[in-house]
């Protein structure tokens, strides 16, 4: 008889998003096609990478969040006070020992690593492939700031002052990188922070904390024993970084409105930077914030890999995250279902989208985990309308009663200056949009108000350069996802409306010497 191709097969074609290790893999070692074992599942280490990431999946060990939250502005301003204090202290400590300190909190965090995985697939609800690279990235962010503390003592003629206090709101579509990103560079700095949670991801970010004052007592505990640094005590490491849970409302205003907060360190929707922007004029704050962002394939491209990384920015972590591809612009033959060339793309990307295993994080299947929360209207019309033009070429289902597990759409005909060209959606939709030339497709990316991450697949050396000449992105990525910023490597943040502030990028060379003033070293006392 002929041999039928199990579907799990088929997944594995062209298409997978990766990094998909965990995800893809049957688990119980049992040969997929009779009579043939694969590598993968005999070597010993993959093995025990599965059982662990069994093991975090099920979620043993979780801990749902501890701290209670804040109830009126008294225990805000006892929170301010007490940062106050710290910032005398930890200002003084030389950026040698908090580069050390950094360092400690780096290995605690990857001493963390498998609570950490576990809260993300428990409370935002990402999937084990998604989450474990998450926590790479936040040990990366301490050990790079690191050497950044180092570096702002070793400019010759200026001196540095660190902002004061710090407040970090994150998101809750990174819910440890991103928190740990801010909290680190405040630290690397000199300034204490103020860590506040996103509301539907609290344990994240207080296990991470849990893990940062790990690695602040470790040097505490170190200075006691005989260091000049002698205000760095254990006290101290309790108190420069407070972990305060706040509901947004009167509350939260307070808290972003108070005068004895320095700096806020936001990543959010532009609305959201809005807003502080206009509660605090004048005052410093750094926000990166929404994209709409696009890739760009054309006829010269690898087009196994263009649909790879297109899958895999589109619907990681259900298309959650502001660096997520919403928009696929097809220049020439690549977006002509007549041709080779736009048939082979397009029959390639349904069969990819199609294939995408959706389910819960807890399910080590799943390669799209759950919406975190019920759909935005923007994302509900985005999901189940079509604009003028459009047609579906995956429609997507809603799969779950409370609306959060969606099967990943895909459309064609997006309109120039339509609802879904210009607006962030911020869900598992792709829309493909044509261009007969390479400048029409960059007109196309360029016409939104954002301008954050961007993507081309050209093996065609000219083209990349002209795009990228013309591209107006912070994260411009060839031949690549578009989501992933990889810290130090590809230093993450926004353009036009996707920074309010000064635009520092995260994981890049000027983002702690931003969380201060320089003044010239003969001016400073
Ligand atoms: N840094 C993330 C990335 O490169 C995106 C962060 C965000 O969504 O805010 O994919």
């Amino acid at each position: 008889p002929e041999a039928v191709e199990p579907r799990r097969t088929a997944r594995t074609d062209t298409s997978v998003p990766g990094p998909g290790a965990t995800a893809d893999v049957p688990g119980d070692g049992a040969p997929l096609v009779e009579g043939f074992v694969n590598a993968a599942d005999t070597d010993p280490a993959v093995a025990a990478h599965r059982s662990w990431a069994r093991r975090v999946a099920a979620g043993d060990g979780y801990v749902p969040v501890r701290t209670p939250e804040l109830t009126s502005t008294q225990e805000v301003d006892d929170v301010v006070a007490r940062a106050r204090s710290a910032a005398a202290v930890w200002s003084q400590v030389s950026p040698v020992t908090r580069a050390r300190a950094l360092r400690a909190i780096a290995s605690r965090l990857a001493e963390a690593r498998t609570d950490l995985v576990t809260a993300l697939v428990h409370e935002p609800g990402k999937t084990v492939a998604e989450a474990d690279p998450e926590i790479s990235e936040a040990i990366d962010f301490a050990n790079y700031y690191a050497r950044a503390a180092e570096e702002l003592d070793a400019v010759p003629g200026a001196r540095f002052t660190p902002d004061g206090v710090t407040l970090v709101t994150p998101p809750w579509n990174f819910a440890v990188a991103i928190p740990v990103g801010g909290v680190v560079a405040a630290l690397a700095a000199g300034s204490p922070v103020i860590a506040k949670p996103a509301p539907p991801t609290p344990r994240c970010f207080e296990r991470a904390v849990e893990a940062i004052h790990a690695g602040l007592l470790d040097v505490a505990r170190e200075c006691a024993e005989g260091s000049t640094d002698t205000g760095f005590d254990e006290a101290l490491a309790r108190d420069v970084v407070q972990f305060v849970r706040v509901p947004d409302g009167d509350l939260g205003r307070h808290l972003v409105t108070h005068d004895g907060v320095a700096r806020v360190i936001l990543t959010g929707a532009l609305e959201t930077a809005q807003t502080f922007a206009s509660w605090r004029p004048e005052r410093p704050l750094l926000a990166e914030t929404s994209g709409k962002n696009a890739l760009v394939v054309t006829p010269a491209a690898d087009l196994d890999l263009a649909v790879a990384d297109l899958v895999r920015s589109a619907f990681g972590h259900a298309g959650q995250k502001c660096s997520a591809a919403s928009l696929a612009i097809l220049v020439g033959s690549a977006g002509d279902p007549r041709t080779t060339t736009g048939r082979r793309l397009r029959t390639q990307l349904v069969d990819a989208v199609r294939s995408i295993v959706v389910g819960p994080g807890t399910d080590l299947a799943s390669v799209m985990n759950p919406l975190t929360e019920a759909p935005s209207d923007k994302l509900e019309r985005a999901l189940t309308r079509l604009e003028p033009g459009e047609s579906w070429l995956v429609r997507p289902r809603r799969l779950s009663d409370d609306g959060r597990l969606w099967s990943p759409g895909l459309k064609e005909g997006v309109a120039p200056g339509s609802f879904f060209h210009t607006t962030e959606v911020f869900g598992p939709v792709l829309g493909i949009m044509r261009a007969a030339t390479l400048d029409e497709a960059l007109a196309l990316q360029n016409a939104t108000d954002y301008g954050l991450t961007g993507g081309i697949h050209s093996l065609d050396q000219d083209e990349v350069e002209h795009w990228l000449e013309h591209v107006e992105v912070g994260n411009a990525y060839v031949n690549r996802a578009i989501t992933g910023a990889i810290v130090q490597r590809q230093s993450f943040g926004g353009w036009k409306a996707s920074a309010v502030g000064p635009g520092a990028k995260a994981g890049g060379p000027n983002y702690v010497a931003e969380l201060g003033r320089w003044a010239d070293a003969d001016d400073v006392p």
